[in-house]
């Protein structure tokens, strides 16, 4: 929770910077909600329709917390399914769909493992291969169905939307505010970013890619009327015998470990930009690559320990500060 907030800290820090150019007044909206901080931006007449937003995110996060008992989505997990609401159906279809593009690397079936490890929690320690076994076994994608509104999971199956929910609440809030007839605004839900239109003047926004090493900015990304998550290895993470064990899960049931730090995903939607940074993180390098030329429909940068590798789209949109690393355009 901590490292989260310093993640958003920093990029509140940048857009404070970038704000002090600026001749039209913003107003914010800050709270904490789906275990992050959240920050709402758009101009000050706008006050309203912002905590319109929080609002919404609120009542998101009540339905989809599954360590509150009395969730939507605790009770699917406790009796194996149930019928859902027309704000969680979408949510399920989505993590669904995005678990069968990306082949499992993204899984909201991994309640089980992520339960097991208890990584970044007081808890942690590093379960025995039988442990991680039979979590694995009620861990799979396919055993979450959809038909109608009725969901069912199979064989003791825990979802976790932990790796969704909060590009979909960037969705639903920016939708929320375009129809209030908002043209620019800056959404911040954890770090799942929604650039509304421009800043000001045909200006983009800008935010600041955090150092998976905790060191100054990787660099910064123009946004106009898109969404970008990041995924990564220091947002929470536990150590032990200075090994690091991140919160991103690989189907082998444990904690991802490529040479990947970071992916920062850019598209056209902050859901499938939020379930595509989880899967192209644990896909790694190669598998990204794949994914890329053969799927695609996003644009990406990737951090190693030494590298930042920017798909071909964004390279007028991302700027490379961090001479510490590396610079590369990804070959397609
Ligand atoms: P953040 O926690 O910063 O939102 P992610 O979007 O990558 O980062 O989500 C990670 C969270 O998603 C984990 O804390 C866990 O709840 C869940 N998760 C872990 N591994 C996976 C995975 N392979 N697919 C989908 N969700 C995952
Ligand atoms: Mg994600």
């Amino acid at each position: 929770m901590l490292r989260r907030i310093s993640t958003a800290f920093l990029l509140i820090c940048t857009l404070f910077l970038t704000s002090c150019t600026t001749e039209v007044e913003n107003t914010s909206v800050s709270f904490t909600a789906m275990d992050t901080y959240i920050k709402l931006t758009a101009s000050a007449d706008h006050k309203k329709v912002l905590n319109r937003g929080k609002k919404y995110i609120l009542s998101l996060d009540k339905q989809t917390n599954r360590y509150d008992e009395l969730s939507d989505i605790s009770k699917i997990n406790k009796n194996g399914g149930g019928v859902v609401n027309d704000d969680l159906l979408p949510l399920l279809k989505s993590a669904q769909e995005y678990a069968r593009l990306t082949n499992g690397a993204f899984n909201p079936c991994l309640g089980n493992v992520i339960d097991l490890w208890q990584i970044g929690k007081d808890d942690f320690r590093i379960p025995k291969k039988n442990e991680i076994d039979k979590a694995v076994s009620s861990s799979s994608y396919t055993s979450l169905e959809i038909d109608g509104s009725k969901i069912s999971l199979d064989n003791g199956t825990t979802l976790d939307l932990g790796g969704i929910a909060k590009g979909y609440a960037c969705d639903k809030t920016a939708e929320i505010l375009k129809q209030a007839g908002v043209k620019s605004a800056l959404l911040d839900v954890g770090g799942s970013i929604g650039a509304i239109g421009t800043k000001e003047n045909d200006k983009p926004w800008v935010i600041s890619l955090a150092d998976p090493k905790g060191g100054q900015s990787i660099g910064t990304l123009n946004l106009e009327n898109c969404f970008a998550v990041t995924s990564g290895n220091y947002q929470r993470f536990s150590e032990k015998n200075g090994k690091r064990y991140c919160h991103i899960f690989n189907n082998f049931g444990r904690p991802v470990n490529n040479k990947f730090t970071s992916v920062t995903v850019v598209c056209d939607s902050a859901q499938k930009a939020d379930a595509l940074s989880t899967a192209l993180f644990v896909m790694g390098p190669l598998g990204t690559k794949r994914f890329y030329e053969n799927v695609g429909g996003f644009e990406a940068v990737y951090v190693t320990d030494s590298k930042v590798i920017v798909t071909p789209g964004l390279t007028t949109k991302f700027t490379h500060t961090n001479k510490g690393y590396a610079y590369e355009v990804q070959q397609v």
